[in-house]
């Protein structure tokens, strides 16, 4: 499903050169739940934005369902992104002004879809993500727990063959949190789709198949989900005290 092979990020030009990413290798599976871990300013989200194909890695490849971003022209690229990927961001990007429902059918709206296939597809995502009561109120109007729900039923409404997700429990409280990644475990089991997921949070990681971690742009290590989701949480607080020591 995704493959990247030995992927540079540099930013800045001249003396102020800053490597970000120092040649990453990973391949993801179709249906996959993978977790990005590491601490702050070790290029995670720089990693996310290179899949998401929101920016261009320095050298090294990034492969999408056998599509290479670099290959394809602005217009295709646009579609790409629209068609295949899915994208939950920490702040949400709602418009505040619009309804719950209107914000989750604007992917659709922008591709010029039919209303009665988008309220189709809306029914249903909303029923997934028991939002239902939802719809007709304004952003404005919601709580930051139902605002992450909203956002994710926007992100899969196209039913993305990847879900990036960065820090997307960032500004929760426990019990939305858990709502959150529920969700998320949810989408990945009923729909089978591939997420990334990028956070700081041993218990969001604990939803995860495979957790990798990143150290100064480099992954560090790996660790993959045996057992039970109490015990692969436990693994994971070992790995993050190794990665700080
Ligand atoms: P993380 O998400 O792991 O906290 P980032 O991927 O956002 O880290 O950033 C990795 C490093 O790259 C940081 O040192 C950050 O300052 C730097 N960086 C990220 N984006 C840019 C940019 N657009 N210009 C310059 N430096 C950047
Ligand atoms: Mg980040």
């Amino acid at each position: 499903m995704l493959e990247i092979n030995n992927v540079t990020k540099t930013f800045g030009t001249g003396d102020s050169l800053f490597q970000a990413l120092k040649g990453v290798s990973l391949s993801v599976k179709e249906g996959e739940f993978v977790g990005i871990m590491g601490p702050s300013g070790s290029g995670k989200s720089t990693l996310l934005n290179l899949i998401g194909t929101i920016d261009h890695p320095s050298s090294g490849t990034v492969t999408i369902d056998g599509e290479r971003a670099s290959n394809l022209n602005q217009e295709d690229l646009a579609k790409f992104r629209r068609n295949q990927l899915g994208f939950v961001f920490q702040g949400f990007n709602l418009m505040p002004t619009l309804t719950v429902a209107e914000n989750i059918v604007l992917p659709l709206t922008l591709d010029g879809e039919k209303v009665s296939v988008m309220t189709k597809k809306l029914n249903d995502i909303s029923e997934v993500l028991g939002i239902e009561s939802l719809l007709n109120k304004r952003i404005s109007n919601i709580s930051g727990g139902q605002a992450q729900r909203v956002a994710i039923a926007r992100s899969m409404i196209h039913e993305p063959k990847l879900l990036l997700a960065d820090e997307p429990t960032g500004n929760l409280d426990t019990k939305s949190s858990k709502d959150v990644m529920r969700l998320l475990s949810e989408l990945n089991t009923s729909l089978n789709s591939t997420i990334l997921m990028v956070t700081h949070d041993a218990f969001a990681a604990s939803y995860c198949q495979r957790i990798v971690f990143i150290k100064d742009g480099e992954l560090s290590d790996e660790i993959i989900r045996h057992s039970s989701q109490s015990e692969f949480y436990d693994d994971i607080l070992f790995s993050l005290k190794q990665l700080e020591g």
